[in-house]
């Protein structure tokens, strides 16, 4: 039996007066701790001060991206160490904002999660299709492909999990149909399961894109959906909660 994940990306939101969300949330997660593992992953500024807010209690910190390389001259980049000094257990790489906004391509993506498992800490990797791929049939063969270059070697279930996440769903209320999710989470259990034989079957896939309170049951009941990233929901303590207790 898989341990689901919610984790919750906070994007470019929160100043240090948001920070009252997660330690409500920090407060609740002991009770949640048994059959879900509970993740918020803030904006780099709030990390050390959201991980003092969780501090002690079940719910883990994240960042939401890094650069491939542990230091350097990088202007206004930050690498996976320093994530895990200020709190991070987890770093998200290859979310579809970075590679639409920021050119992010595969490769780049495989050595941001090289780099967040060197760190010791684990790689949530974001693949997922256009409207445009979906509508054309192509939405596997797309998902597959990002697989294929994204995952690096050796990655196992306790290092690296992946996030679905279409892109048409994301932030826009719109979530693929029940079946939909279920295809493409099968398919991503049996590439992982071909590519990294023993671990793949246990690695964690989460679906993301528009999960909510009143949906969160429905997509984490489907087969191999063990998790979700959420986003906008994630933002206050009342929606994440109630998308935790899609597990109770
Ligand atoms: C995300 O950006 O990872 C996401 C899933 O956003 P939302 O839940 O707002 O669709």
């Amino acid at each position: 039996m898989v341990k689901p994940l919610v984790a919750g990306n906070w994007k470019m939101n929160g100043t240090a007066e948001n920070l009252g969300e997660i330690a409500a949330i920090a407060e609740a997660a002991d009770g949640h701790a048994d059959v879900v593992d509970m993740m918020i992953c803030p904006p780099a500024t709030l990390l050390r001060n959201a991980s003092y807010s969780a501090s002690g209690t079940a719910l883990k910190m994240g960042g939401q991206d890094c650069h491939p390389e542990v230091s350097g001259a990088h202007t206004g980049d930050v690498s996976a160490k320093m994530l895990a000094d200020a709190g991070a257990s987890a770093v998200i790489v290859g979310h579809s904002e970075r590679r639409a906004d920021h050119g992010e391509g595969d490769e780049l993506v495989r050595a941001k999660a090289k780099a967040v498992i060197a760190a010791n800490l684990l790689a949530i990797v974001c693949v997922g299709e256009t409207l445009e791929e979906r509508e054309s049939g192509q939405a596997v063969e797309r998902v597959t492909s990002q697989l294929k270059g994204s995952l690096p070697e050796g990655a196992t279930a306790s290092n690296l999990v992946v996030a679905y996440e279409p892109v048409w769903a994301i932030g826009t209320g719109k979530t693929p149909t029940a079946d939909d999710v279920a295809a493409m989470h099968l398919a991503i259990r049996e590439h992982l399961s071909s590519a990294f034989p023993g671990e793949g079957s246990q690695m964690r896939i989460l679906y993301g894109g528009s999960v909510k309170p009143s949906n969160a049951a429905e997509l984490m009941a489907v087969d191999n959906v063990n998790g979700a990233l959420v986003g906008g929901a994630s933002l206050t303590s009342a929606d994440f909660l109630g998308i935790v207790a899609a597990y109770e």
